[in-house]
């Protein structure tokens, strides 16, 4: 199926083949070539916002009842097809295939959601400042969106913009990292078994900084819905030429809090699968916990033993491996600078450090889950995002200490805290300063709650009705009555 993809733009529901320069797409368990996509021309972008432009009308204006049951078929063709689309994803990402296929059944189950939310959008009416006047407060969607999503989740991230737009009545236009394009395309394939109007979804690619950025400065995009890093949403957010709406969903630095009541086996257990699922390369990554200074050696302990039993594999030979390969070289070298500078600067090596033995591994992108102690917030793993499989732990000495230490930061996306003391939790949940807390689970982002950052970690809410409510316009339209003539 990569090579059918391979090369090729879904514009105007039609494919076609790509005219400009190609883009190899590298599998990072391997390093080999699986494929190739074209970058984009100004041209193309420009035939991709005009089909999306003429479609607007049509489907903005249809019963939502039919908007609705597209997207019940876009999920239905999906979950389909939830092995095909997972093998692609694990060619070009590296996590493995039973992840990636979990990933798409999410894909799925967002089409499935939204597709509910579409029947209901409700306005409100507003009783008037006098009694010739009421006013009505109705939702409209805002137009045509320009997407723009990174490599960690290809299918989740493309779809929760893809699925909020098309349930509210916008069109869509789709720039997928350069990393992972072929499953946004692989999704235009289910948008056409689906039936969905020509236009109405386009998917074009190409590098970042030409393609994406031109959708920025696009005059005929209305609105950007972007996730990556907060420098490129900083200069996203800079670099618009018209005023256009905009969610930035950004980067994160999230903290985690084990207080003296937690139950510490299941905090383990927490920090390690939200640390090191998809080798960290997960905005809502925990990656530093605070620990109540009385269970802190014990703590160690036990996430040096549930670390060192999760299995590394290239994820397509091993589809039930806990972690694959990283995307690719950068968050690689990433993760290894910031632990040197971690044990330069003092932390103590708990387990990792280094990449896997074994010719499996050789060509791939691959490193051991790393956890290091005793860290202080000079420590880059302590302060600036890794988007890595690193991990830095610290002692506290007082609740008040941990939430100081949790907020000291410039991100403001997710934070975990595990307490089984309610008092503890309603002191931290109320105090730290994050879009979201999860309490004595990981699971900070599910689909019907809103999803979302403060600070350096974004604007806009993504997942819930919070998410749709993005895409629309509100318009108030006041309207005054004359008393009716022969009363
Ligand atoms: P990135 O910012 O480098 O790239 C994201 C997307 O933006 C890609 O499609 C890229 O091609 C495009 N892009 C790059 N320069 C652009 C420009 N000048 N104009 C328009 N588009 C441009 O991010 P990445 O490395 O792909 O992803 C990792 C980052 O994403 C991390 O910081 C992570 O925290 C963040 N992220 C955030 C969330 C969230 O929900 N908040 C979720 C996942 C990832």
């Amino acid at each position: 199926m990569i090579s059918e993809l391979s090369g090729k733009l879904f514009i105007g529901g039609g494919w076609k083949t790509g005219v400009g320069a190609r883009i190899a797409v590298l599998n990072p368990a391997t390093g080999e070539s699986i494929g190739e996509i074209a970058a984009s021309t100004a041209d193309e972008i420009n035939e991709a916002v005009a089909a999306a432009r003429a479609a607007f009308r049509g489907w903005a204006d249809l019963p939502a009842k039919a908007r609705s049951g597209a997207l019940h078929r876009l999920g239905d063709a999906i979950a389909a097809d939830a092995d095909g689309m997972a093998r692609i994803m694990t060619m070009e990402q590296g996590k493995p295939l039973n992840e990636a296929r979990g990933e798409i059944l999410k894909l799925a189950e967002a089409c499935h959601f939204y597709a509910e939310e579409a029947v209901r959008v409700h306005g409100e009416i507003v009783p008037g400042d006098t009694t010739d006047h009421h006013s009505l407060v109705i939702r409209e969607p805002i137009g045509v969106v320009g997407a723009i999503t990174p490599w960690n989740y290809p299918a989740e991230l493309v779809g929760w913009k893809l699925c909020a737009s098309l349930a509210a009545g916008c069109t869509i236009v789709i720039k997928p990292a350069d990393l992972t394009p072929f499953t946004a395309l692989a999704i235009a394939r289910k948008v056409e078994e689906a039936k969905i109007p020509a236009g109405v979804v386009n998917v074009i690619t190409g590098p970042g900084s030409v393609v994406g950025q031109a959708l920025v400065e696009h005059p005929g995009v209305d609105k950007i819905a972007f996730t990556g890093s907060s420098s490129v949403g900083l200069r996203i957010q800079q670099s618009a030429t018209t005023v256009k709406r905009m969610s930035l969903e950004l980067g994160g630095n999230c903290p985690m809090i084990v207080t003296e009541s937690a139950d510490l086996d299941a905090a383990v257990k927490g920090a390690v699968r939200r640390s090191f699922r998809n080798m960290g390369q997960i905005c809502i990554a925990i990656n530093r916990v605070y620990v109540a200074r009385p269970i802190y050696e014990a703590f160690l302990a036990k996430v040096k033993v549930a670390a060192e039993a999760l299995t590394i594999g290239n994820g397509l030979d091993k589809p039930d491996a806990d972690l694959g390969a990283m995307a690719s070289a950068d968050p690689l070298a990433k993760t290894k600078e910031h632990l040197g500078d971690a044990l330069a600067k003092g932390a103590r090596l708990v387990t990792g450090g280094a990449a896997p033995e074994g010719e499996a591994f050789a060509r791939g992108h691959f490193f051991r889950p790393t956890v290091v102690a005793d860290c202080t917030h000079a420590m880059k793993v302590m302060s600036e995002e890794t988007f890595g499989p690193l991990l830095g732990v610290a002692p506290y000495d007082g609740l008040d200490e941990a939430i100081a230490r949790a907020n000291d930061t410039p991100y403001g996306l997710a934070s975990y805290v595990y307490a089984k003391d309610m008092d503890e939790v309603r002191y931290l949940t109320t105090r730290l300063d994050y879009g979201n807390v999860a309490v004595n689970n990981v699971d900070a982002g599910v689909m019907n709650a809103p999803y979302g950052g403060r600070k350096q970690s974004g604007v806009g809410y993504e997942h819930g009705r919070e998410g749709m409510l993005e895409y629309f316009n509100f318009k108030h339209i006041r309207i005054r009555h004359d008393e009716p003539k022969g009363r």
